[in-house]
């Protein structure tokens, strides 16, 4: 064969694979006309060659000039109808991407403006915790878990419906002709799907989706506000837990409204001296000591009253406000701690703990600020103590990594918080100079329960004492609980049962007898009420 046709037929073979790979992975039915197309053309196009070198009977028929036009023209249009389904279509999953998803929910309301459909609803899927999941996987593997959770959500739904990705971890689903009853057996059904493992690399990978359902019944809603309002339920779904979902309600956007309200008047809390600072005790369990306190912050709005940080920290962490914030709590802890040691009897040897963000954690000049705030306030580096989560440290390891060395070179002392929620990588769990380990309350709160999560803190802390770090658990309500805790050997305890968080007055005669009454009284919790979210 002629080397020229030899490779044109070469580069056809190559195409045509390259193109079939590709499209396969669209799943559109259109990507097999642009293969049977692509194919058609390539073959003209080699015909074309050949019969310039040696007229073939199609060539010798058609004239080679024209065949060659012809072939070019094909060649045109495949790529044009390529680019055209490549464009819609979300390349990770082959799902309809955000246009494609829009135009057909727009389609859906005017079926239902028209009268052809009862309804519509849209599912608005976010995957929970996908953030440490990629963290801990790794991106690629992340990626490719959203193939396998896109597949999985598939299965869920019937012919007819529609499922999209908006991006990152984020799908949508469109039910026509369906109401609210309809689309929560949906939820319900991919919810179900969801809870089986998904077998990754030999390891299984639990993972689960928050869910916003939005309905139209008119469809004279545009696309965007029906996808705003099931975004909004989504957001209240992932406010509930993880695996839930949630119908969208106009009380909803009220609360979004409200929010702003929030925002603006964080932004003047500090200026106003609005932030005051709780201390919880945290009690060596075996003597019943005082071992330290941790600083908890509270907001006394003039409207709200005494306001949660669960109700406005994330909002803090969303505005980036939560960097001042902390800096301030940094500095009135240890100025606290400071004259404490200064005017109590026994309180030198005791640690204040502070919570760090995320964005404040990975912020630099954050170990700067903590030696330029002990160096102001006066109180000894071995008097502090930084509470971080491994979800945060995760974020950035290798940075997290050098920053909490430095921090250490300090002399500062290290917890991780809330251990046991995030996907805890245990080779780091070596690598990170923490001193001690905070499990988290959920664990302590269901140890009575199963039993199941009685071996997870005993594990943790059978863990802790190989890595020679020290345990505190945190939300200890019950006896029982004290006892289990006691039993195991944990070091710390911290919880309502024991003391809840006091204002500096009223922790101060605490700190000063250097323990709690003997018998520590159970306290009722919290009122639910008051932890009210937005
Ligand atoms: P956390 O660091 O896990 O703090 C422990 C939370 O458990 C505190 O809630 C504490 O009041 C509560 N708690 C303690 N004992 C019990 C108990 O026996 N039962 C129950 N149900 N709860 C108990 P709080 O003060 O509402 O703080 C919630 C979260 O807000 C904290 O969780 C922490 O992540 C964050 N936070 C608090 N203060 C600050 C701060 O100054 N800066 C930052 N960035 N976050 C803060
Ligand atoms: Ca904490
Ligand atoms: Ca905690």
């Amino acid at each position: 064969m002629h080397p020229v046709l030899l490779s044109a037929s070469f580069l056809l073979v190559i195409a045509i694979a390259w193109s079939f790979a590709l499209l396969r992975r669209l799943r559109d039915w259109r990507a097999l006309f642009v293969f049977a197309w692509l194919a058609a053309s390539m073959l003209l196009l080699v015909l074309s060659i050949a019969g310039q070198l040696r007229p073939t009977s199609v060539a010798a028929m058609i004239g080679p000039g024209r065949l060659q036009q012809l072939a070019i023209s094909g060649l045109s249009m495949a790529a044009v109808i390529y680019f055209h389904v490549v464009f819609q279509r979300d390349a990770l999953t082959g799902l309809p991407n955000r246009a494609l998803i829009m135009h057909r929910l727009g389609n859906a309301l005017a079926r239902v403006a028209r009268g052809r459909d009862p309804a519509c609803a849209i599912l608005f899927l976010d995957v929970d915790r996908f953030k440490v999941i990629n963290d801990s996987l790794g991106h690629t593997r992340g990626d490719k878990l959203l193939g396998f959770i896109a597949e999985r959500l598939k299965t869920a739904l019937r012919k007819g419906d529609c499922i999209g990705r908006l991006g990152g971890d984020e799908f949508i689903i469109i039910l026509h002709g369906e109401h609210e009853e309809g689309a929560v057996r949906v939820a319900e059904r991919l919810h179900e799907v969801l809870a089986r493992p998904i077998q990754m690399s030999g390891r299984d990978v639990f993972t689960g989706v928050s869910i916003g359902i939005a309905i139209s019944s008119r469809g004279n809603e545009g696309a965007e506000s029906l996808l705003r309002a099931a975004d909004l339920a989504m957001y209240r779904a992932k406010l509930q837990g993880s695996s839930r979902h949630e119908i969208f309600k106009p009380s909803m956007q009220v609360n979004a409204d409200e929010r702003l309200q929030l925002e603006s008047d964080l932004q003047h809390a500090a200026k106003r001296g609005e932030f005051v600072l709780y201390y919880q005790p945290i009690v060596s369990l075996a003597t019943g000591r005082v071992h330290g306190v941790e600083a908890l912050l509270r907001w006394q709005h003039r409207e709200r009253g005494l306001t949660f940080p669960d109700v406005f920290v994330p909002v803090a962490e969303e505005t980036g406000l939560i960097v001042t914030i902390d800096l301030w709590v940094l500095e009135e802890a240890c100025t606290q701690m400071r004259r404490w040691q200064r005017e109590l009897p026994g309180v030198r040897d005791m640690l204040v703990h502070v919570n760090l963000s995320g964005r404040q954690f990975l912020r630099s000049g954050l170990v700067e600020k903590v030696a330029e705030t002990l160096k102001r306030t006066e109180l000894p580096a071995g008097s502090l103590g930084l509470e971080m989560t491994e979800t945060v440290l995760m974020d950035d390891a290798e940075l997290a990594t050098s920053m909490l060395g430095d921090l250490k070179t300090l002399g500062v002392k290290l917890q991780l918080d809330d251990f046991g929620t995030g996907y805890s990588s245990l080779s780091y769990l070596h690598r990170f100079p923490i001193d001690s380990l905070k499990i988290d309350r959920s664990f302590v709160t269901s140890m009575g329960g199963s039993g199941k999560d009685a071996r997870i803190v005993r594990s943790i802390n059978a863990l802790a004492r190989d890595l020679e770090l020290e345990v505190i658990a945190e939300g200890i309500e019950t006896t029982e609980q004290l006892e289990v805790l006691r039993r195991l050997g944990c070091h710390y305890g911290q919880g309502n049962l024991l003391c809840e968080p006091l204002d500096a007055s009223k922790v101060e005669p605490l700190l000063s007898a250097g323990g709690l009454p003997s018998e520590p009284g159970s306290r009722p919790p919290r009122p639910a009420s008051s932890r009210a979210l937005v």
